[in-house]
């Protein structure tokens, strides 16, 4: 009689078991990509035949592309604050990589950890480790950032990790964050002159262009240390450029190799992958130079691929949409309840054909710029003075606008010409901002010596 009790209550628990290791494994995996600093313009899925990515082309070819994704805040903390809360700046109030943002915040972390799954990050700059930005709040396993981390050494701790998840009970959130393509940027061995004329000297001293580049930067990189000897010896800006491109094939390589161990554990067919970036670069455009100031698009579109279970494959979004929009997305589709301070939307239905019209809010490190972006058209306000870039003075109370159809390059403004226009865009910004109800505030984080040394060694001032 206890025998068969016995066996009839390890009978039901393991059909207890085998019903909640089935519903678990219902409930997809989550890995967020951001690729620090990546151009949108870069790689054969968006429409480049330059420089190769066959691996986010394949991506791109089971998923979906958004054709016109942006930022909403052109730096590194407070992006990332932006993509894991789905606040605008003006609501967690990161406006630097010297801010930490509010405990009160509800961060995808945490609440995709209140829903059952193990959450994960690897951050490969100092200022996001949790005692600075506080952004991985709600992580349970984290690889904090000690050292610079190139993609390599990243997927030393993230392939382990994958293998680690094969069996676990619990789906699992992992956040990677790839530098490659930030400066001093990292295009190893052959991708190094990848896209560099064979046969050219980039320290040819008869090439002057770097010298003419370097009249255009901003006075704490004329004089960083680390800049000059990132820089120093070469004389051709254009093999600057190609080091950025080679940084975009191998960061592809590198997502590749991450893609391909999912594939092996049997992992890619229940996870949702997002692959995107914090904020662009400028090459030059405008006379920015190896940065991510202004609001033009080089700096301020991102890429953007997402492939999930159930999503239809190869399908390319038109429509405008930014980086607030990614934690409401991935939350409706884990089933998972998105909190009403959200401030983005669910992207599916844009996926299934929806063509509604949107426009897209953002704003400038230090909120000197904001900018509003509508299909058409690019309204930028200067809010405060800043002579930070030599080529493109911050003016308080200037205004620029840009038919972006007509005119790509963001060269002839049309404030002057279209002042109804520059009115209702204005009304429109202030109607977003004020349609906002919730705000935190958030402060400056203690930095420690070596912090402060990584934030020049990356070009930022402190
Ligand atoms: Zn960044």
């Amino acid at each position: 009689m206890r025998g068969k009790a016995t066996l009839a209550a390890g009978l039901s628990l393991t059909l207890l078991a085998a019903a909640g290791f089935c519903r678990e494994r219902s409930r997809p995996n989550i890995i967020v990509i951001t690729a620090d600093a990546m151009r949108a313009d870069m790689g054969g899925f968006s429409g480049d035949g330059e420089v190769k990515t066959p691996h986010l082309d394949a991506l791109a070819g089971q998923g979906v592309v958004f054709e016109r994704a942006y930022t909403n805040i052109t730096t590194t903390t407070p992006s990332h604050a932006t993509i894991f809360s789905s606040l605008y700046p003006f609501q967690h109030r990161a406006y630097s990589n010297k801010a930490r943002i509010s405990d009160r915040i509800d961060t995808l972390f945490e609440i995709m950890r209140g829903a059952g799954w193990h959450t994960a990050a690897i951050v490969n700059m100092r200022w996001l480790n949790p005692e600075v930005s506080n952004i991985v709040q709600g992580v349970e396993e984290l690889a904090r950032c000690r050292h610079v981390r190139g993609a390599a050494a990243t997927n030393r701790w993230v392939l382990p990790f994958l293998d680690r998840q094969r069996d676990g009970k619990k789906p699992f959130l992992l956040w990677v964050h790839y530098v490659d393509t930030h400066t001093p940027y990292r295009a190893p061995g052959k991708y190094a002159r990848r896209y560099y004329p064979a046969g050219r000297d980039p320290r040819d001293p008869r090439f002057t262009s770097l010298a003419e580049a370097w009249k255009q930067f901003p006075a704490h990189h004329r004089d960083n240390e680390f800049i000059k000897r990132w820089l120093g010896g070469i004389t051709d800006v254009d093999y600057v450029i190609g080091t950025n491109k080679g940084s975009v094939s191998w960061l592809d390589e590198n997502v590749g190799r991450l893609i391909a161990r999912l594939r092996k554990n049997g992992q890619w067919d229940n996870t949702i992958f997002l692959f995107t970036a914090d904020h662009g670069e400028s090459l030059g455009e405008h006379g920015l130079w190896f940065l991510h100031g202004g609001l033009f698009e080089p700096t301020a579109r991102i890429p953007m691929i997402l492939k999930a279970p159930g999503l239809p494959a190869g399908r390319r979004v038109e429509t405008l949409v930014s980086l607030v929009d990614v934690m409401p997305t991935l939350l409706k589709m884990a089933a998972v309840p998105v909190p009403a301070a959200a401030q983005g939307e669910d992207l599916r239905p844009l996926i299934d054909g929806d063509v509604r019209q949107r426009v897209v809010f953002m704003e400038h490190a230090g909120a000197y710029l904001r900018a509003l972006v509508t299909p058409s058209y690019k309204l930028i306000v200067h809010r405060r003075t800043r002579n930070i870039y030599p080529a493109y003075p911050i003016r308080k109370g200037r205004v620029e606008l840009y038919d972006l159809a007509a005119d790509a390059g963001e060269g002839k403004n049309l404030a002057d010409e279209k002042p109804k226009l520059v009115a209702r865009l204005r009304k429109l910004m202030g109607e977003i901002r004020r349609g906002a109800k919730v705000s935190f505030s958030a402060g400056d984080a203690e930095l420690d010596d070596q912090t402060r040394a990584m934030l020049r060694s990356l070009g930022y001032t402190e």
